[in-house]
């Protein structure tokens, strides 16, 4: 039976269904984001994304129609759209593929908490909810767009999530993790995918984001590199 994997906090709600919802961080309820996994937690104040060009943005934005990105508007799009400028064109256009196939789509809405990936009966992303709020919106959409990518990583390369696995749980062992609560068990599928968002996130944020999985999660950087394109500013 397939089931509808809804976490909040600590709490683990299984509802038959044919889809999967990964439900992502609980920042509005704690003034700060929760976080998924042991990996640093980036947050706007501490971490701002690099900012892009108009010329990167709208190159990014003419690779997906108008409709894939739904209740966008004012500052909220521009911030998410200077996320979206941060990540490689290989991924915007596997995304504009699947808008194409299942009509996937990128929505701006409060999804009940930070973010989330609805995941379909075909085991490919059919929704992405971006929490819109203009302090998160950014670093949320590269999280979740982290999470949307691991499927197609997935399904490419089949020995992605056993290669993760270990790494993610090993780097518990660092000195260097943040503050934040972290929602998922060391050792769970739930928390190695968490530990892949944020990640993806930070691998792509900016360059000081991108050196700081360098220093503090050296084992995770062999992976991404297998596994990811180049960040934009090294292409
Ligand atoms: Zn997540």
């Amino acid at each position: 039976m397939k089931t509808l994997h809804v976490m909040t906090s600590k709490w683990t709600i299984l509802v038959a269904a044919s889809f999967l919802l990964i439900g992502c961080g609980t920042y509005k309820n704690v003034g700060k984001a929760t976080n998924g996994s042991n990996l640093y937690q980036l947050t706007v104040d501490d971490y701002p994304c690099q900012v892009w060009n108009q010329e990167r943005v709208d190159k990014v934005m003419g690779l997906m129609p108008s409709t894939m990105m739904k209740k966008w508007e004012g500052d909220i799009l521009k911030r998410g759209e200077q996320a979206l400028a941060g990540i490689p064109d290989l991924y915007i256009k596997w995304m504009a593929e699947l808008h194409k196939k299942n009509g996937f789509s990128i929505t701006a809405e409060d999804p009940g908490f930070t973010g989330g990936v609805v995941i379909g009966g075909e085991k490919y992303p059919e929704q992405m909810y971006i929490y819109p709020r203009t302090d998160i919106v950014d670093l949320v959409m590269q999280h979740e767009t982290g999470h949307a990518i691991m499927y197609k990583i997935k399904f490419e390369m089949t020995q992605f999530l056993e290669e993760l696995g270990p790494i993610a749980d090993n780097e518990h062992e660092n000195p260097n993790i943040n503050a934040y609560p972290q929602l998922y068990d060391i050792g769970t599928e739930a928390y190695h995918k968490e530990f892949w968002a944020e990640a993806f996130n930070s691998y792509y944020c900016s360059p000081e984001t991108n050196g700081l999985v360098k220093k503090q999660f050296p084992k995770t950087i062999p992976l991404l590199e297998k596994y990811l394109e180049k960040p934009i500013w090294v292409q």
